[in-house]
């Protein structure tokens, strides 16, 4: 199966043929309809399998085939990373796959200027890539509205937990609208991960490779 049979919508097909891609990874196969069907999903996935693009692509499919307000400010998905390494390198994949879409996306993440970062916060926004740290900071401070958010990912959620974010997640879990679709990627299921999984989402799809 290749990835028009995912029924992703053509200027995302367009998107990953210029990245050379050709068949989805297992992961991929096996997360995109989930996510397409607009439920909760619980997925078991390692870096290297080509977990991103399975959480991305299908986002991006959602997000481009409804009306969106495209407020300052105010994104419509917000995705969760431990590190600003692989903040920096999601909102990258979301550039590419999203290229040919009018969605607009950003990156933020602490140890650098805050400045930048509230102009950046001024102008139109769909989806916002973030650690934890910084973007309850955002919050306080008002730069960042949490209150239209419709796609919530947890990426690498294992990593976030062994690194202390668990406070920092159920306060920013706080700031969101109840009424979302919530995803959680993570390489290991600990009784943390599963707690936190069982507080969170709805009765989840999982998928696991
Ligand atoms: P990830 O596991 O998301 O960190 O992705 C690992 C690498 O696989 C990245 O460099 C992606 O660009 C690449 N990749 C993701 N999906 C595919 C695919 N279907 N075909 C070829 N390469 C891919």
């Amino acid at each position: 199966a290749g990835f028009a049979q995912l029924g992703l919508a053509e200027p995302i097909l367009r998107a990953i043929a210029d990245a050379g891609y050709t068949t989805p990874t297992p992961i991929q196969l096996q997360a995109i309809p989930q996510v397409l069907t607009g439920g909760d999903l619980l997925a078991g996935a390692q870096t290297g399998t080509g977990k991103t693009a399975g959480f991305t692509l299908p986002l991006l499919h959602l997000l481009q085939g409804r009306p969106g307000k495209n407020k300052a400010g105010q994104p419509r998905c917000l995705i969760l990373t431990p590190t600003r390494e692989l903040a920096a390198q999601v909102e990258e994949s979301v550039q590419t796959y999203g290229k040919y879409l009018p969605l607009k996306s950003m990156v933020m993440f602490g140890g650098v200027g805050i400045n930048p970062q509230v102009a950046q916060l001024k102008k139109p926004l769909d989806i916002l890539v973030a650690t934890p740290g910084r973007l309850l900071d955002h919050a306080n401070q008002k730069t960042v509205d949490l209150s239209a958010v419709e796609i919530l990912v947890l990426d690498e959620a294992d990593r976030m937990l062994d690194m202390g974010f668990i406070r920092d997640i159920k306060r920013v879990l706080a700031l969101l609208p109840k009424q979302r679709q919530n995803l959680l990627f993570s390489a290991t299921f600990s009784d943390e991960i599963k707690a936190l999984a069982d507080g969170l989402l709805h009765n989840p799809g999982f998928v696991e490779v």
